[in-house]
């Protein structure tokens, strides 16, 4: 960590100068640190803040994730992120992505692994884009049967019950190296 490492209790700066951010209190004097990280003063907002280690596995914008689908919207799915960069992380970080310009019955179900890109940060969500050939689903089962599905030109069929359904499937779906990735 460089110079503007914190220790929990550190002064970072004056309330005169700085509110009170992420990881930080006031002690009616100074802006402390709570939690071990690295200071951020953000001269525009006048907020003081700390970065904590662990919120190094939080993706940036034009990160690769790849995640669990948690939840399934009208017009966004949510997934939990695995890997960033394919590199795994714990810290179980979800991300929304916008699935309103694409017309498939089904984008992603829950459970189905998927790839996406993120977009942006925007009032403490993390957006991601489904929309771009290598992203999509890299694993799904089939709705009816729970069966092992083959791509289908653009749907996808079961193997088990023969039932055809879609998905925005990744042009990597099926790629044994991502399985290698999961264990
Ligand atoms: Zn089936």
């Amino acid at each position: 960590m460089s110079e503007t490492a914190t220790f929990p209790g550190d002064k970072i700066a004056s309330i005169e100068e700085y509110e009170a951010g992420y990881n930080t209190f006031d002690d009616g004097d100074m802006v402390r640190a709570s939690t071990i990280g690295e200071k951020i003063l953000d001269k525009t907002t006048r907020i003081a803040r700390i970065n904590h280690p662990k919120m190094l596995s939080i993706p940036k914008v034009g990160d690769i994730v790849i995640g669990t689908v948690a939840a399934v919207m009208s017009s966004m799915i949510a997934v939990s992120i695995d890997y960033i960069n394919e590199k795994p992380t714990t810290s179980k970080v979800e991300c929304v992505c916008s699935t309103r310009n694409i017309r498939r019955k089904n984008i992603a179900l829950v459970n189905d692994i998927v790839t996406l890109k993120i977009l942006n940060h925007l009032n403490g969500t993390i957006h991601a884009t489904i929309d771009e050939p290598p992203l999509g689903v890299l694993f799904t089962k089939c709705r009816k049967c729970g069966g092992k599905v083959v791509p289908m030109r653009d749907a996808i069929k079961c193997t088990e019950c023969s039932w055809i359904d879609e998905r925005k499937l990744s042009t990597n779906f099926g790629n044994s190296n991502f399985f290698r990735l999961r264990e």
